[in-house]
C-alpha cells in the first residue's frame, strides 16, 4: 500500500548524511511512483513532488534532524496541504440548516445521512430530521427508516410522491413546523453519472438552497471517484465532499486528488457501516495514517469519547464489592468494540500497522468471548464461581466453542477482576499512576 511504498522511497536515504541533490531526486521519483499507485492524478503527483524537492534543497543540512526525518516531515507537510491544510467546519446557520446529499448509487449516501444526523443530535446538540428524496426504490425509503429507528431521529416521506423537489419542499416546512433545525436531505443516485440525475439533484438544490451540498463518494473507486466529483461539482457547486468506505482496503488517492480538483475540502470521513463511524477529516492527521505514522490523536479522542465517567464510577464500586460479573465484563468488550473494528484501531498505533501486517486480526475478535458470556446463565454470569466443570461444559457446547476456551476465559476473567481490585486496594492510586506513567 502507500505507506509501505513511502516507507521504502525513504529508505534510499537511510545512511546518507545529508540531503543531496541527486539523493532527494531518487526519493521522491519514488514517492511520485507511490502517488501514481494510489491513484493520485498524474499531474498533482508531480507537482507535489516538485514543490517538496524545491523545499528540501533549501533546507539546512545541518539540521538536528536526520535527512530522512526532515523529508518526511516535508512531504507530511505537502500532504496535508494538498488535502486542505486546516479542518473544516460544517455550516449550521439557517433555520431550519438544510443540507443535501449528493453522489452516485451505493457511495454511502443513505448510511453518511444518518451518520451525520447522529452526530448533530449528540455531540451538536441539534434536531435533525431525515428525508427520503430517493423515489425510485420502495427499499430506498425503507432503509432510511431503519436508520432513522436506529438512531432515534425522525424520517419524512411521502410514499406516493414522485417528485423529490416537492418531497423535499413539504419535508423543509414540516421542519419549520414542528421545531426540527437540521433537514437532511437523502437522494437517489445512479451507478453512473447521467443526464436524468443530474438534472433532477439540480432541481432539489435550485428549489430548496441548501446551507450545505455535501458530496459523497467511496473512497475506493480511486481516479473514478475524482471524475465524479468534477461532474457533480459543475453541476452543484458543492460545499464539501463525504469520503466514506475509509475501513476498506482504500488506496487513498482519492482523499490526495480531490481537493485539488475540485477545491473543495473533505468534510467527513466513514470509516464503518455502523452509525457512529463517521469522523471529522483532519488533513495532518490523514497525512500522518498515509506516511504510516499512525493517529495516535484520533485513538485518544475516540477512547475518551466512549469513556462514561458515571459508568465508570459505578464499575468502580461493584468491583470494591467484589460484585464484578460476565455482564460488566461483556459491557467493557462493548464499549471497546465501540471505538471500532480491530484492523482499524492498530492502523492508528504508531508502527503497528507495518509491525502487523501478516499478522491475519479478525474483524470481531471477541466473537468467542461473547459466545461464551452469552451461554452463560445470569446467575452465572453474575457469581462466576459457580461455574464449575459440568458448566463448563455445557456452556462451550451452547457457545459453540470448546471447554479450552472457556477455561481461558474464565482464567482472564479471573486475573482482570484481581488487577482491578489490587488498582482499588490501598496504594491502588499509585499503581495507576505509575500505569499511567
Ligand atoms: P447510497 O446508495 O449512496 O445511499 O449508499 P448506502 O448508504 O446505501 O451504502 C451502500 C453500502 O455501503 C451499504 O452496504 C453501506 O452499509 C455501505 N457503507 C456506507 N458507508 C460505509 C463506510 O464508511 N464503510 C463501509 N465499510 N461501508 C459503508
Ligand atoms: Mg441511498
Amino acid at each position: 500500500n502507500l505507506s509501505e511504498k513511502l516507507d521504502k522511497a525513504f529508505h534510499i536515504l537511510k545512511g546518507h548524511g545529508k540531503i543531496t541533490e541527486v539523493n532527494v531526486a531518487d526519493t521522491l521519483k519514488e514517492v511520485r511512483r507511490a502517488l501514481l499507485d494510489a491513484d493520485v492524478n498524474f499531474k498533482i503527483a508531480k507537482d507535489f513532488t516538485a514543490r517538496v524537492k524545491d523545499k528540501a534543497i533549501g533546507q539546512d543540512v545541518l539540521t538536528t534532524l536526520q535527512p530522512g526525518q526532515l523529508l518526511v516531515k516535508l512531504v507530511k507537510d505537502e500532504l496535508t496541504e494538498l488535502m486542505g491544510g486546516d479542518v473544516a467546519g460544517i455550516n449550521l446557520q439557517g433555520s431550519p440548516t438544510v443540507i443535501l446529499m449528493s453522489g452516485l448509487q451505493g457511495s454511502g449516501k443513505t448510511t453518511f445521512s444518518g451518520k451525520l444526523a447522529n452526530y448533530l443530535k449528540t455531540k451538536k446538540n441539534k434536531k435533525p430530521l431525515l428525508v427520503a428524496c430517493d423515489i425510485y426504490r420502495p427499499a430506498a425509503i425503507n432503509q432510511l427508516h431503519v436508520v432513522g429507528q436506529q438512531i432515534g431521529v425522525d424520517v419524512y416521506s411521502e410514499p406516493d410522491n414522485k417528485n423529490p423537489v416537492v418531497i423535499a419542499e413539504n419535508a423543509i416546512a414540516f421542519a419549520k413546523a414542528n421545531g426540527f433545525n437540521v433537514v437532511i436531505v437523502d437522494t437517489a443516485g445512479r451507478l453512473a453519472v447521467d443526464q436524468e440525475m443530474m438534472d433532477e439533484i439540480a432541481r432539489v438544490h435550485a428549489a430548496i438552497k441548501p446551507q450545505e451540498t455535501l458530496f459523497v463518494v467511496d473512497s475506493m473507486t480511486g481516479q473514478d471517484a475524482v471524475n465524479t466529483a468534477k461532474a457533480f461539482n459543475d453541476i452543484l457547486n458543492f460545499d464539501g465532499v463525504i469520503l466514506t468506505k475509509l475501513d476498506g482496503d482504500t488506496r487513498g488517492g482519492a482523499a490526495l486528488s480531490i481537493k485539488s480538483v475540485v477545491n473543495k475540502p473533505i468534510k467527513f470521513v466513514g470509516t464503518g457501516e455502523k452509525m457512529e463511524a463517521i469522523d471529522v477529516f483532519y488533513p495532518d492527521r490523514m497525512a500522518e495514517r498515509i506516511l504510516g505514522m499512525g493517529d495516535v490523536v484520533s485513538l485518544v479522542e475516540r477512547a475518551q469519547e466512549q469513556f462514561n465517567e458515571e459508568e465508570a464510577r459505578k464499575l468502580q464500586k461493584k468491583i470494591a464489592k467484589n460484585e464484578f460479573g460476565f455482564d460488566d465484563f461483556l459491557a467493557q468488550i462493548q464499549q471497546v468494540k465501540k471505538m471500532g473494528n480491530m484492523k482499524d484501531l492498530v492502523g492508528m498505533i504508531p508502527g503497528a500497522s507495518k509491525a502487523m501486517k501478516d499478522v491475519q486480526i479478525e474483524d470481531d475478535a471477541f466473537k468467542h468471548i461473547e459466545a461464551i458470556i452469552y451461554s452463560m446463565t445470569p446467575a452465572e454470569r453474575k457469581k462466576p464461581a459457580l461455574i464449575d466443570v459440568k458448566r463448563k461444559n455445557r456452556i462451550a457446547k451452547g457457545s459453540g466453542t470448546k471447554v479450552e476456551q472457556v477455561n481461558q476465559l474464565m482464567k482472564q476473567f479471573d486475573q482482570m477482576s484481581k488487577m482491578m481490585k489490587m488498582m482499588q486496594g490501598p496504594g491502588g492510586k499509585n499503581l495507576m499512576k505509575m500505569m499511567g506513567n
